[in-house]
């Protein structure tokens, strides 16, 4: 009997619908979530849709970050 790890958590999301929680703000547009059911990571992309968060949306997302903070500490670079 070993069931430490259950696959099943993710396939009761696939039935269920996974339970998605913000992670973290990207910036005002953009946000990474987590399934608080399996983990499952997704993001919310620039151009409105929602994917699975893989290495390249995570570079994306930490550039995009990176401006979101610059442009908040300079403050009147906004227009
Ligand atoms: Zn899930």
């Amino acid at each position: 009997m070993s069931n430490s790890f259950s696959p099943l958590k993710s396939v009761g999301c696939s039935i269920t619908k996974h339970k998605f929680k913000t992670s973290r703000i990207v910036n005002d547009r953009v946000e990474e979530l987590c399934c608080t059911k399996c983990g499952k990571q997704m993001t919310k992309t620039i151009y409105g849709d929602f994917v699975p968060l893989n290495d390249r949306y995570e570079q994306i997302n930490r550039a995009l970050n990176d401006v979101a903070q610059k442009r908040k500490r300079a403050g009147l670079i906004t227009a």
